[in-house]
């Protein structure tokens, strides 16, 4: 097929025939030839094969006399004297002729409505003096027009296109394709093509990493997140669309392909979160014969290779913390690292307390006191955001907080506060290191519990702080950890009694920690690690379980799985199966904090909403019932009152 296309395009180049070929044959000689003119080492070509031989935003001084064709949307006009012209690399000034010989050329320019597409051809002038623009990268130049081409008219727009122009966000995702124009999201679709070259370079042609795409229908895989169904025309089966390519990469390896690499869709049917989609994408990885170690240095290797330069340079090796530290400090398995406000375990000051939620948390085993210090907070915070604060913890977390305000004229230190600063007060400041004017916040309950809710505060509190003007997070600072040591098995949500695998069923125990599989699983820690970035996950993975009867006492014993669901895995295993392990990053997690996006569908061409909606085409859409029968489905309508009742569990939100 390919070489048929090639024999075509070639013939049509050597021996160009009538009109369109001699224009396709004009246009494609020229820009190759003005590309070989113009070419800098480095440097891409960005009108090669197309009508134009400038790009908008790259003409300045040094392009002064040279005749050029222009291709873009109108973004102003100046009283029908000027029209700026506007292409994905920026902004130009054109001059509408005034002259009569040239009425045509001026009822073009003036008549197109703004964003009409329009080519021009002029020459590169010098504006006159004092008439420079220092704002704009092509400011010191304007073109004298010769030629004007309306191409498409643009009939009226629901918003202007214009960065500063408000609009609410379910009205861009309606008009994606208008919103796309705008500087934001063409600049950071433009980083993450330009970042996932430099990783692909990095992966394949550094360290020969082979690029393999994987199926997406799939069948259904135990553990681990809801998958979206698709119907298969044999009735009552259906596919499933991967979560992520895990087993596929695994049985990479059991095929011998020794290093994977891919750019993977993965689709994951959970409910909708600010920082999820129903379909996203990661940088799948899995090697052989790899150990953490290895994966880690890979990883941090591949991120300081593929870094925007302009970011600041990533420095190696990230910093590390057990799953057990991270919690115990800062209430979570993702620390944001930027700032401190570190957890403090403070039960033995309390020993001996006279106050009573205290002393009821410490009477139980597992009973603990825990404590963040919030510094500045009786300046910054306000007696509404400790309410909203000591709120969150009784809806969310059913736990009391007490916050010691250390300022003697606060007056919403409570009284149980003031009796804590009699009793314990000392203690206390020295143990949090607080200082006048700061915040402690406490509270009690068993350890997991107590740090979790700290945690969230913590957050919570560092956004209050920031707000009111506190200088906490450097907003050019990229603080990486990794998280190990993970506990292999979780209890489950709803059965506390049963286990699930807190990664993924195919994670491998630690090596110390294997004799303790049969008789205290859930004190088993695992060899998963997580790659932090701000406080957010931006990666995961795991060396993987590669011995055939672990593996099925795993499903099968521990998770209670249908291992015949597996079965292909687990034969896979039993034939010669290399020790392997693997890592996925969320690349567009990974952007998001790269660009400073202030959501993960600023960096998708085309997300979904808030509700896994794609508002501009209306997706998920019903079918007609004669569409089903090839599936052998049919829809059962939900009735009025279970409609009811699920809005009433899964309240609307605006759709975004
Ligand atoms: N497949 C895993 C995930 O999506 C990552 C890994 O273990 O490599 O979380």
């Amino acid at each position: 097929m390919f070489s048929n296309w090639l024999t075509r395009l070639n013939r049509g180049v050597g021996t160009p025939t009538g009109k369109i070929a001699q224009l396709i044959w004009g246009s494609l000689s020229r820009s190759l030839s003005l590309s070989s003119q113009r070419r800098v080492p480095g440097e891409s070509e960005l009108s090669s094969f197309v009508t134009r031989t400038n790009t908008c935003g790259e003409l300045r001084s040094s392009h002064l006399g040279q005749e050029v064709t222009l291709c873009g949307w109108i973004q102003y006009r100046r009283q029908n004297i000027f029209l700026v012209l506007r292409d994905f690399q920026g902004l130009v000034q054109v001059v509408i002729p005034q002259d009569e010989s040239a009425a045509s050329v001026k009822k073009i320019l003036c008549e197109a409505p703004v964003e009409s597409v329009v080519q021009v051809s002029g020459t590169v002038i010098s504006r006159p003096p004092g008439q420079e623009n220092p704002k704009m990268p092509t400011g010191e130049i304007e073109i004298k027009v010769k030629t004007a081409e309306l191409l498409n008219s643009c009939k009226k727009l629901p918003f202007e296109i214009k960065d500063f122009v408000k609009k609410t966000e379910a009205l861009r995702l309606q008009y994606r394709y208008l919103d796309l124009r705008s500087f934001q999201l063409q600049r950071n679709l433009r980083l993450r093509s330009q970042m996932v070259m430099k990783m692909r370079d990095f992966l394949c042609n550094l360290h020969g990493f082979v690029d393999i795409e994987t199926p997406t229908l799939f069948k259904r895989t135990p553990g681990g997140a809801k998958e979206f169904v698709i119907p298969s025309r044999e009735p009552g089966k259906f596919y499933s669309l991967p979560q992520s390519p895990q087993q596929f990469k695994q049985l990479l390896m059991v095929g011998g392909l020794d290093r994977y690499f891919q750019v993977a869709r993965c689709y994951r049917d959970e409910g909708s979160r600010p920082d999820r989609q129903p379909e996203f994408t990661q940088i799948d990885i899995e090697m052989s014969f790899v150990d953490q170690t290895g994966i880690r240095s890979l990883i941090e290797g591949l991120l300081q290779y593929s870094w925007p330069k302009d970011k600041g340079p990533v420095r190696v090796p990230f910093p590390c913390m057990t799953f057990a530290e991270a919690l115990a400090s800062y209430g979570t398995d993702k620390p944001d690292t930027r700032f401190g406000m570190k957890i403090v375990d403070v039960s033995d000051v309390f020993r001996n307390t006279e106050v009573r939620f205290l002393q009821d948390a410490l009477s139980e085993p597992q009973g603990t006191v825990k404590a963040i210090r919030v510094p500045g907070g009786a300046k910054y915070l306000k007696r509404k955001d400790i309410e909203s604060i000591r709120k969150l913890a009784a809806d969310h977390f059913d736990q009391e907080v007490l916050p010691v305000v250390l300022k003697a004229s606060q007056n919403w230190n409570t009284p149980v506060a003031k009796f804590v600063m009699e009793e314990q007060g000392w203690e206390l400041v020295g143990r949090l290191e607080a200082q006048e004017e700061d915040v402690v916040l406490l509270t009690a309950g068993e350890h997991r519990r107590a740090c979790s809710l700290l945690g969230k505060l913590r957050l919570e509190c560092a956004d209050l702080l920031e707000a009111r003007g506190a200088v906490l997070r450097d907003p050019a600072l990229f603080s990486f950890l990794w998280v190990v040591d993970f506990p292999l098995f979780l209890p489950k949500e709803e059965h506390p009694g049963e286990l699930e695998s807190a990664h993924h069923p195919f994670t491998a125990p630690h090596p110390s920690d294997v004799h303790l599989l049969h008789t205290e699983p859930e004190k088993v820690r695992s060899q998963h690690y997580d790659l932090v970035l701000n406080g957010n996950e931006i990666g995961g993975g795991s060396i993987r379980i590669h011995d055939a009867q672990l593996q099925r006492y795993i499903l099968e014993t521990l998770l209670k799985e249908d291992v015949t669901l597996l079965s292909h895995l687990l034969q896979a295993l039993d034939s010669g199966a290399p020790p392997h392990g693997g890592i996925a990053l969320g690349l567009d997690r990974l952007m998001c904090i790269v660009t400073g996006a202030p959501s993960i569908r600023d960096v998708i061409a085309f997300p979904k909403s808030f509700r896994g909606h794609d508002l501009m085409s209306n997706a998920p859409d019903v079918i007609p019932p004669e569409d089903l029968k090839p599936y052998h489905i049919q829809v059962s309508w939900p009735t009025d009152s279970e409609e009811e009742k699920n809005s009433l569990s899964h309240p609307r939100r605006p759709e975004s």
